[in-house]
Order: C-alpha cells, then sequence, then structure tokens
C-alpha cells in the first residue's frame, strides 16, 4: 500500500485529496496546524490507514515512518488569509516548502508542489500557458502569496536540477467545492453565503471580470495523475469554460432560489481582469480534462452549504451560548 504524506491536508483542497487517496487504497499522513484548515474536515477519516500530524512546517518536521508521495498543499490560499498572515504566507512557501522538499528527499519520495494560477500575475490575455512567466507585482497586497508560490517553484526545481529529487509542479485555477469557508473571501462562497441568507450578493467592479471555476473532484484527479506521472514540468490544472463574476452570481441567485439582488463594489487592488488556464499540456501528458459540468458542480457546493447552514442553526437552537 503506498504511504502519501499530504501538507495542509486539513484545508478544503488537502482533505479532499485525503479523502480521494483514502478511496484508492492509500495509506495517507496529513501534516497540519489549522492555521485555516479545520479539525471538521478531517474527523470523518477514523481509520487505521489515516493519521494526522499536527505541525507547523515553517519549522522542522519529521515523519517516523516510509513515505511514496508528497503532495505539498499547506499555505494560506485566499487574499483574506494571506493579508491577515503575510509573514507566515511567506514563511510557508519559504521554509515550509525547504523542510518539505528536505523530507521529500530523505525519503526518497515523488513530491508535487501546489503552486496556483497567481503565480501568472495579473495577465491581460488570456488564456495562460505554462510558458507564461508572468506579471506579478512583487509589492502589492497580494504579493505576499504570488512571491511565495514563484520562490516555492524556483526551490522546487533547485532540488530537481541539483538535489535529485523526484518534483512536479501543479498550477492549480479557482477551483471549487465542498469544504469552502464561506467566509474566506473568495467569490462562490461569497455569493452562497450572501444569496442562501437572502442578503444582496456584493460583486467587485462591474462584475465583467472572467475567472474559469474548476470543481474539486475534477482537481482532484488531475493531482493525482500529475503525481503518479514522471512529469517536472509545471502543468495548469483548471477548467478553461471562462465566465464572468457577474454571470457567476446570476447563476448561484437563480439555483437557490434567492431573492438576493446583485450590487457593485470597488475592484481590489491587482484583481485580474482574466483568468484562464491553457490545458493543453495536461491533456496531452495526463489525458486530462475536467468533467464535471459546472451546475451539476454547483448542485454539490450549495447541498454541503445548505447543510452546513443546518447544522450550524442547529447548534445555535440546542446551545444558545
Ligand atoms: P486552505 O486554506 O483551505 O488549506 C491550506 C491548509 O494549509 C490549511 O489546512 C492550513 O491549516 C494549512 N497550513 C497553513 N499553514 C500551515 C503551516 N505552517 N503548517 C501546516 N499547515 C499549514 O486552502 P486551499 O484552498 O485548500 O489551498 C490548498 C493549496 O492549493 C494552497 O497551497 C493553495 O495555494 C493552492 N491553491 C488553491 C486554489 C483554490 O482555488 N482553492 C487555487 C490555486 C492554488
Amino acid at each position: 500500500m503506498p504511504t502519501s504524506l499530504v501538507t495542509g491536508g486539513a484545508g478544503f483542497l488537502g482533505s479532499n485529496l485525503c479523502d480521494y487517496l483514502l478511496e484508492r487504497g492509500q495509506r495517507v499522513i496529513c501534516v497540519d496546524n489549522f492555521e485555516t484548515g479545520s479539525l471538521k474536515n478531517i474527523q470523518h477519516l477514523r481509520m487505521d490507514e489515516f493519521r494526522f500530524i499536527h505541525a507547523d512546517i515553517t519549522e522542522p518536521y519529521e515523519v517516523d515512518e516510509s513515505v511514496d508521495f508528497v503532495y505539498h498543499m499547506a499555505s494560506p490560499a485566499s487574499p483574506i488569509d494571506y493579508a491577515r498572515l503575510p509573514l507566515h504566507t511567506l514563511k510557508v512557501g519559504s521554509y515550509g516548502t525547504h523542510h518539505t522538499l528536505g523530507l521529500a528527499k530523505w525519503k526518497r519520495a515523488r513530491v508535487l508542489l501546489a503552486s496556483p494560477a497567481e503565480v501568472y500575475g495579473a495577465p491581460r490575455v488570456p488564456p495562460q500557458p505554462e510558458s507564461s512567466w508572468g506579471n506579478v507585482n512583487p509589492i502589492g497586497p497580494r504579493g505576499v502569496y504570488d512571491e511565495a508560490k514563484r520562490y516555492a517553484e524556483a526551490l522546487t526545481m533547485a532540488y530537481y536540477r541539483q538535489q535529485g529529487v523526484d518534483t512536479a509542479i501543479v498550477r492549480i485555477f479557482n477551483t471549487y467545492g465542498p469544504r469552502m469557508r464561506e467566509n474566506d473571501g473568495r467569490a462562490i462562497p461569497t455569493f452562497l453565503s450572501q444569496a442562501l441568507a437572502d442578503k444582496p450578493l456584493t460583486v467587485f467592479g462591474d462584475g465583467q471580470q472572467t475567472r474559469s471555476f474548476c470543481y474539486v473532484d475534477d482537481l482532484i484527479r488531475g493531482l493525482v495523475l500529475l503525481m503518479e506521472s514522471g512529469v517536472h514540468e509545471p502543468v495548469n490544472i483548471g477548467n478553461p469554460n471562462e465566465m464572468t463574476l457577474l454571470e457567476m452570481a446570476q447563476t448561484i441567485v437563480e439555483m437557490t432560489d434567492s431573492r438576493s439582488e446583485i450590487v457593485f463594489e470597488a475592484l481590489p487592488v491587482d484583481d485580474p481582469q482574466v483568468r484562464q488556464p491553457d490545458i493543453t499540456r495536461a491533456r496531452q501528458l495526463l489525458g486530462w480534462e475536467p468533467e464535471i459540468d459546472l451546475r451539476d458542480g454547483l448542485r454539490q457546493t450549495i447541498d454541503f452549504a445548505v447543510k452546513q447552514l443546518g447544522g450550524a442553526q442547529q447548534q445555535t437552537i440546542v446551545d444558545p451560548e
């Protein structure tokens, strides 16, 4: 039975990845410090094949068993989180990545770095192929995240080229699905919690900026395919179906039968106008492309949010404190 170590395994993507790997018959070691993740995301994993290690990866950490694959997912990932944790974000990208790559080297494991589309900065022309070097503002409010991830990519390539570590880099575009935090500031969970409460949906700018949203199950399948390939160069994983944020807000209002109106707020600094992956490389090297239709994925995400809301309301009734 292969063993996978998942840093950030208690987060949105990490916990979905732990589920998938366990379903595929792997042993999973989840390393997390709950900085932005939650015990709630992994508390259903009570089998012997699952192990949790509470550790902050910005400090050296050890694992006393053999490891075949390391998925390096740990990092604050939403603009609200990295604005709150700027130094931590830089440290996770630098020290945290050093420690994780060092551990992979020691264990002779293949390691996959979760990098974001943000390494491309704020491109003006979609789609973004992996050959693009990006247009990043190092001193803007997003710089701590974008540059931490760019540094982590450089570090990964140095461990590959000079230290002989078997590495992979995935560039993840906007992903959505169950276990996103309703208050993490990203568009879909924000729109959803507003729509379910019949409050106005806040769209930034005129809402004409585009994103392409990938359902989490598609993304996780892509990560594992990349891990199990021999590919070392970065690979974009995302859904190329582009839509405007206004269209997304309207779809969510319609699918939740909400009475919410849509209001417009000032555009955040360095907010990209377009965000769309070129997935030619993923198609050619991994045979991967997204399969889940937006409305099917949104339905799963809405059902999860409604269940969460029900749980929270019940808790308030049982425990009025
Ligand atoms: P998340 O915040 O839900 O998960 C990150 C996890 O890392 C959390 O469980 C957090 O507690 C953990 N963590 C943070 N600092 C840590 C530390 N010092 N030590 C140990 N654990 C630590 O975020 P997510 O959306 O699941 O993102 C996971 C990864 O995927 C990130 O690296 C992010 O950059 C990348 N990514 C995500 C998206 C997306 O759309 N969700 C897009 C692009 C890239």
